[in-house]
């Protein structure tokens, strides 16, 4: 039977086992062991040998995210910085290339070039991808990659996957889309023409910021392969215990997602009417660039918003320290809302110089809006603002 969005979420790879000798559980266990007996020397009796190679919850969550995402494979890592290690890893060689969204996870920048391009002499391009015909000119002979990241972070740029997706696979470039920001409840990027996605799976998917991890999802089972032998060899696994964590957590994706959505897009219509409030970033609103193509290409917009208020660092810094709902803290994604400033907080390893270039001021303010009342989020809002 194929099931919906919102029934895979709480029953693919959790199905009770009621075989002879089965408990029935109707919740997955947390299978701790790190070894696991065999009759024969020479085949597995249940399938799994050495829990870094295979283990029972994780492979429980890895069947939920595939599904999710409506994909054959998915694979479950330490955190969403090892499964993109791993990914370009099993990816790219020296003298590689690839390119880049210009705004996009800090993390991931630092990747990119302290790690690959420093030590193993791959090349990166930063370009605008919310302007897919700047993407034909900077594909270069040995461009392997294209990482898309819509909306990007923290500016909410959107980028066309699907166009993206068509002028790549004229080239053989693959696309990797970082789908954290929408989840699969709002985008699935795999239908729109890219190949892999991957997602840090500590922020909505798991939705209760009490796990780190990551995981990356993807059809083609020549990559799977090449990906499953790297996951073993390279060793950055999801424990048992956090497998637990994500696949409770991701039961009620659906109706967390449509809450975020709907607090930041009240929180941002809010802001756009303040005073204080220079410029509101968020994909819902008509007046954003692109709401059309995020329209189109997502069911929703999600819970991410930055602004940008009058008053520069003093004032963003007045706004942050006068919340009291809204944690100060990086991270996003969770019930819980939480607000941060980039220029010091998330993208502070980027240099000033080209923070500003690519539009990240001092003034701008990232919110992710979490699931609490919206009238009290609202409040919190206009006292924050009231002492600017
Ligand atoms: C947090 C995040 C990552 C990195 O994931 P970790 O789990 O922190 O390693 C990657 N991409 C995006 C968009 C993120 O928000």
């Amino acid at each position: 039977m194929k099931m919906r969005f919102e029934t895979r979420a709480i029953h693919v790879g959790e199905e009770p086992n009621l075989q002879p000798g089965g408990s029935g559980d109707v919740v997955v266990p947390i299978h701790l062991a790190s070894t696991f007996a065999r009759r024969e020397t020479d085949k597995p009796t249940s399938g799994y040998e050495y829990s870094r190679t295979a283990n029972p919850t994780r492979a429980a969550l890895e069947k939920r995210l595939a599904a999710l995402e409506d994909a054959k494979f998915a694979l479950a890592f330490a955190s969403g910085m090892a499964a993109e290690t791993v990914l370009l890893l099993t990816l790219l060689k020296p003298g590689d290339h690839v390119i880049l969204s210009d705004d996009l996870y800090g993390g991931t920048k630092r990747l990119c070039h302290h790690v690959f391009q420093e030590n193993f002499k791959i090349g990166f391009s930063h370009v605008d991808l919310s302007r897919p015909e700047d993407i034909r000119d900077a594909i270069k002979r040995n461009t392997k990659l294209i990482w898309i990241e819509t909306p990007t972070n923290p500016l909410m740029k959107i980028c066309d996957i699907k166009a993206v997706s068509k002028i790549a696979r004229k080239k053989s470039v693959l696309v990797v889309v970082d789908n954290t920001f929408m989840t699969p409840y709002f985008q699935q990027p795999l239908k729109l023409g890219a190949d892999v996605v991957v997602h840090s799976t500590t922020k909505y998917l798991n939705g209760h910021s009490d796990s780190v991890g990551g995981c990356i999802i993807l059809s083609s089972e020549e990559i799977h392969e090449k990906l499953r032998f790297n996951q073993n060899a390279l060793g950055a696994i999801l424990s048992p215990f956090d497998s637990y964590l994500v696949l409770r957590g991701v039961k009620t994706l659906a109706v967390r997602m449509e809450k975020h959505n709907k607090n930041a897009m009240t929180i941002s219509s809010f802001l756009e009417k303040s005073r204080k409030v220079k410029k509101v970033l968020y994909p819902g609103l008509e007046n954003h660039p692109q709401h059309e193509l995020a329209k189109k290409q997502a069911s929703g917009f999600g819970g991410m918003i930055s602004f940008e208020v009058y008053g520069g660092l003093r004032g963003a810094r007045r706004f942050l320290e006068s919340l009291k709902i809204f944690s100060l803290a990086e991270s996003l994604g969770g019930v819980e809302s939480l607000a941060e400033h980039p220029a010091s907080m998330t993208h502070s390893s980027i240099p000033k110089k080209e923070r500003e270039r690519i539009g990240i001021s001092d003034s701008l303010i990232r919110l992710s809006v979490g699931i609490e009342d919206i009238a009290d989020l609202k409040e919190d809002i206009h006292h924050a603002l009231g002492r600017l």
